[in-house]
């Protein structure tokens, strides 16, 4: 059995001072978040971004009219949670992960969300916490990060979640030789997890996948690989979206409500087998792959609509 790490932080905590054993989180993240609220917090009005489209239908059913008219959604009905995936689900994918920044529409959505849902929203990424404070400000939200290694509550506590401790260093120097000799392959250090990125060099798949798999035998079997589009990512094993999505539902604000779970990789599928096992409604973004989610939908635009049609309901 590995260590096992299960550290809490409380609410109103400057993560940048935040250090527990060797654990470390680089970024400052801000915690103040207002029990099931989502807490504006330097001043800026979200209803200055762009407005939210009032032409879009305010349809309840389970078809679309246009060009949307293939797509099946679950029914629109009040009391839903929403799990909301980042990257190829609100955002579009881009070459670098750094450039990918959510919109003022896009933040004013998960605002409004939050609003009709009493704050039964929450992000589940393979980003870091830190990170996705920081480019969804002044938005503090509930999040699930590293692919649910971490996680904050509606209330701001936080926890981390790891098999082991073991400090990265040798894996960071051995993946930037790698991208030095794989021109287009880029690293994305989390600092517990670091990730292989090989979408500007799709020739150096074969290569980067048998350098992970050296790098995991020699880190040992605490860890583990997630394969995400065009990305290998090296991480503690321990928890997954999956089971991030379990221990939200069991908190307020999701407490009793319908999970719904929107992802578009194959490092969703933990989440959409959970959603499922609770009775609510996951929905894989895109025709790519196989999936266990129940539904698609065609790309981050159309997810973009459907968020916006179930706000646009008042429930
Ligand atoms: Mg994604």
């Amino acid at each position: 059995m590995g260590l096992k790490n299960r550290c809490s932080v409380p609410p109103h905590t400057d993560l940048s001072h935040f250090c527990s054993g060797l654990i470390k989180l680089r970024e400052t993240a801000a915690c103040h978040l207002l029990a099931g609220r989502a807490c504006i917090t330097d001043g800026l009005n979200l209803e200055r971004g762009t407005p939210i489209n009032s032409n879009v239908k305010m349809a309840s059913s389970t078809t679309f009219s246009g060009d949307r008219a293939n797509e099946r959604l679950p029914k629109q009905t009040p009391g839903w949670a929403f799990f909301l995936d980042v990257d190829g689900t609100l955002l579009e994918l881009v070459e670098h992960p750094e450039l990918a920044r959510p919109t003022p529409r896009i933040k004013s959505i998960v605002h409004h969300l939050q609003l009709v849902t009493e704050g039964a929203v929450a992000l589940v990424s393979g980003r870091s916490i830190s990170t996705l404070d920081s480019i969804f400000l002044p938005l503090v939200l509930p999040i699930a990060g590293l692919h649910g290694l971490e996680r904050r509550d509606a209330t701001g506590n936080l926890r981390i979640d790891l098999a082991t401790d073991k400090p990265l260093d040798d894996v960071r120097e051995r993946l930037a030789n790698f991208c030095e000799a794989h021109p287009g392959t880029l690293i994305e250090d989390k600092g517990v997890t670091i990730a292989l990125h090989y979408r500007n060099a799709p020739d150096a798949k074969d290569a980067a996948e048998l350098c992970m798999e050296e790098v995991l035998r020699e880190l040992g079997s605490h860890f583990e690989i997630k394969r995400g589009k065009m990305v290998l990512e090296v991480r503690p094993s321990g928890d997954n979206k999956g089971s991030a999505i379990g221990e939200f539902m069991r908190e307020a604000p999701f407490k009793g409500r319908v999970p719904i779970f929107i992802g578009d990789d194959v490092t969703d599928e933990d989440g959409f087998d959970m959603v499922n096992r609770l009775g609510g409604y996951s929905i894989r973004v895109g025709n790519d792959g196989d999936s266990n989610a129940q539904y698609r939908i065609t790309n981050v635009e159309t997810v973009l609509q459907w968020l916006e049609e179930y706000h646009h309901a008042h429930w």
